[in-house]
């Protein structure tokens, strides 16, 4: 075959997941990374429970990417969730479906994949470069910022896999913005998904419940009424719950400047079983007596009608069974993307061909986070990633043999 020089610039699944195709057709593949190690953000991914990919129906995991949903379905298709559970089987780590229906490796984290995966890659011929700083481009070629100083690669075609913009300290800065916009490469502002929000506690409550899990609630916002639990952090809310309100919210404070997270804190009680129960108490009693014995509410989730609900509002056993059904969290603001999960925005779909080729930058591909889809937490992030860096290595493949 016709080989060719193919330069992948970010080292993580995405960038990864090209290489693997790439250098299985023959080509001579160099994954570059700016940082001293690869996938950092992937080996962070697994230290709190590798979610690999999700098992729930595929027709309804397809759409779990937003407005992006048809355009990643194609790379979606190509490498669906069984898929990468056989291909995580294949670098020796066996993967199993958690009570919530995501796919977790059987040894939870990310290293032993990764570390496999790296060998793998070697013994296909790629040749893994860190501490290379992409740094934009230069006479027809990528400019590199490397120990041994600046160096210009020239390539058939590369692939850029540089991630989002969120835990920048891993690597996925968005350095990159610059030199791609210069070169009429449109992109959409990278915001923070799969975050945390910051609620105005009193120095009192965050003092007392910071840490502190809420389980068992309903929270609804307009993503919808989600069952499921959360963490009061100093500075507000965090957690799987708030994760999959994350987008619903951040978009109301952008074109609203406000936004409102109703939570149920007792999901199992209709609302007139509540008044009555707290109807019952000695009204000389003390609220948290009321609670405790009316609603069986006790610790943070009666800390948090105390810090929401007016005192006026806590007498009338109505109204504060009303409160305890839809207590009205508001929210101020995102936390920043530097904290959050993942980020939303980055290179435009309209400015890529079907083949993950930049139509301002023929012969350079894009795949992974730093284009512009979204999604919640649960597997689906690593499962675009993969799936859209091995969908851009056919992309290659197809415009080095036009
Ligand atoms: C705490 C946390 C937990 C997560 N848990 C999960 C999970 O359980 N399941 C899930 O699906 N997803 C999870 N994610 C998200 C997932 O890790 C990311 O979506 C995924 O790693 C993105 O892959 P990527 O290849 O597009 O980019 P990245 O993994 O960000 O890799 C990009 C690479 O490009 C390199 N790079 C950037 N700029 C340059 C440059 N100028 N020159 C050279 N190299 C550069 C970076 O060093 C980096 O190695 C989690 C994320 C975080 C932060």
């Amino acid at each position: 075959m016709n080989q060719k020089r193919v330069a992948i610039i970010g080292g993580g699944p995405a960038g990864l997941a090209a290489a693997e195709l790439l250098s299985l057709s023959g080509h001579l593949v160099t994954v570059y990374d700016a940082m001293p190690t690869f996938a950092r953000k992937f080996l962070l991914a697994g230290k709190s429970g590798l979610n690999i990919t999700h098992s729930e129906d595929y027709i309804s995991f397809a759409t779990r990417f937003g407005t992006a949903s048809d355009r990643l379905r194609p790379a979606l298709d190509a490498f669906t969730p069984d898929d990468i559970r056989e291909w995580a089987a294949g670098l020796g780590t066996e993967t199993f479906i958690g009570s919530s229906g995501r796919v977790f490796p059987t040894v939870m984290k990310a290293s032993p994949l990764l570390r496999a995966w790296l060998r793998r890659l070697e013994g296909q011929g790629v040749a893994l470069r860190t501490r290379h700083r992409w740094t934009g481009f230069a006479e027809e070629g990528y400019v590199f910022e490397t120990p041994e100083g600046r160096s210009i690669v020239h390539c058939d075609a590369a692939l850029l896999a540089l991630g989002g913009a969120s835990w920048p300290r891993l690597g996925s800065d968005a350095s990159w913005l610059p030199w791609l916009s210069e070169r009429g490469v449109e992109i959409d502002t990278f915001r923070p998904a799969n975050c945390g929000f910051v609620i105005g506690w009193s120095a009192n409550f965050s003092e007392r419940f910071a840490g502190e899990p809420v389980k068992s609630v309903t929270a609804t916002s307009e993503a919808g009424s989600i069952p499921g639990e959360f963490v009061i952090t100093a500075s507000g809310i965090e957690g799987s719950l708030i994760y999959a309100h994350a987008a619903a919210l951040r978009d109301r404070l952008q074109s609203h400047g406000n936004a409102i997270l109703t939570l149920d804190l007792a999901p199992g009680r209709t609302i007139e079983r509540l008044a009555r129960d707290l109807a019952r108490q000695d009204a000389k009693s003390s609220f948290s007596n009321r609670l405790r014995k009316g609603a069986g509410l006790d610790g943070v989730k009666a800390a948090l009608l105390r810090e929401l609900v007016p005192e006026r509002e806590r007498t009338d056993p109505e109204r504060l069974a009303g409160m305890l059904k839809a207590l009205p969290i508001p929210v101020l603001d995102t936390r920043p993307i530097g904290e959050a999960i993942s980020s939303a925005g980055g290179i435009r779909w309209s400015g890529i061909d079907e083949g993950f080729m930049l139509k301002a930058l023929p012969n350079t591909f894009v795949a992974g986070e730093m284009l512009d889809w979204e999604a919640p937490t649960g597997g689906y992030l690593l499962t675009a990633c993969l799936a859209t860096g091995r969908a851009a290595a056919r992309g290659i493949e197809a415009w080095l043999l036009r």
